[in-house]
C-alpha cells in the first residue's frame, strides 16, 4: 500500500499517519519531521531549511525531492509507505511519477482554515520521535512526556499563529492544487478531517476499501 495523506497544515495528517502506521505495517515518511530532525543535528539540510520553515514557508522542491528518493529507496519502504507532509507542489507530485512510483489512494483530510488555529495552538509534539498530541483533543497519559517514546513534548516554533496564517496562504496556493492533480489520475479521496480522531480514521480505512 502506497499512500498520500494531503491536507492543510493542522488537518490531522501526522496524527493519522501514525495510527494507519501501526495499523497496516508499513512506515510513515514525514518530511516535516524529517526537516526537523536535520535542523536538531545541525545537518547542511537543516541549516538550509530552518529560515523557510520559521517563516512558514516551502523548502525549496531539490531539497525536499532529495531526501524522499533517498527515504524512499531504504529496505523498510520496500512494501509499501504512507507520506506525510509531501507532496505539497505539483513539480514535487511530478518528480514522485517520474520515478515510477505510483500510488494506491491520495487522501485529502478536508478542514476549514478557521478550526486549524485552535488545532496549533493546542498541538505538542515529540522531540525526539515527532509524535503529535493536543492538549484536550489527544492529550498524552503524562502530561508533557511522548507515550511512544518517552520524549520531552514541545511547542512547534512555526505553529504560532502569525506564522499559521503564512502556512495557510501557501497551503492554498501551492498545494491544494494537488487535489486536481491526484482526481485526474483517478486516486483522490476527500475525508472529513473535522471531526473525533478514531472517526476520522474509520472514514480513510473506509475510503481505502478496508
Ligand atoms: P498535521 O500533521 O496535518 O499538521 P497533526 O496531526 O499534527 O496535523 O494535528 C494537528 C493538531 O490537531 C494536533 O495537536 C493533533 O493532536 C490535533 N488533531 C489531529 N486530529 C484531530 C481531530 N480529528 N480532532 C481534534 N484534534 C485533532
Ligand atoms: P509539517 O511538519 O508537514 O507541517 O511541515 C513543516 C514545515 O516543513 C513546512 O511548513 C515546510 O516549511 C517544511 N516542509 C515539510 N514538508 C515539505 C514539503 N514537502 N515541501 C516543502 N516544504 C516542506
Amino acid at each position: 500500500m502506497k499512500l498520500i495523506l494531503l491536507g492543510a497544515p493542522g488537518a490531522g495528517k501526522g496524527t493519522q499517519a501514525e495510527i494507519l502506521s501501526k495499523k497496516l505495517g508499513i512506515p510513515t515518511i514525514s518530511t516535516g519531521n524529517i526537516l526537523r530532525e536535520a535542523i536538531k543535528n545541525q545537518t547542511e539540510t537543516g541549516l538550509k531549511a530552518k529560515a523557510f520553515m520559521d517563516n512558514g514557508q516551502l523548502v525549496p522542491d531539490d531539497v525536499i525531492i532529495g531526501i524522499v528518493r533517498e527515504r524512499l529507496s531504504q529496505p523498510d519502504c520496500a512494501k509499501g509507505y504512507i507520506l506525510d507532509g509531501m507532496p505539497r507542489t505539483i513539480p514535487q507530485a511530478a518528480a514522485l511519477e517520474e520515478s515510477g512510483v505510483h500510488f494506491d489512494a491520495v487522501v485529502s483530510i478536508e478542514i476549514l482554515d478557521e478550526v486549524i488555529e485552535s488545532r496549533m495552538t493546542g498541538r505538542r509534539v515529540c522531540g525526539s520521535c515527532g509524535a503529535s498530541y493536543h492538549i484536550t483533543a489527544n492529550p498524552p497519559k503524562a502530561e508533557g512526556v511522548c507515550d511512544v517514546c518517552g520524549g520531552a513534548l514541545t511547542i512547534r516554533k512555526d505553529d504560532n499563529p502569525e506564522t499559521v496564517k503564512n502556512r495557510l496562504k501557501v497551503f492554498h496556493a501551492e498545494t491544494e492544487p494537488l487535489k486536481d492533480f491526484y482526481a485526474k489520475l483517478g486516486i483522490l479521496k476527500l475525508v472529513e478531517g473535522n471531526q473525533p480522531i478514531e472517526d476520522a480514521t474509520r472514514d480513510i480505512l473506509k475510503a481505502l476499501g478496508m
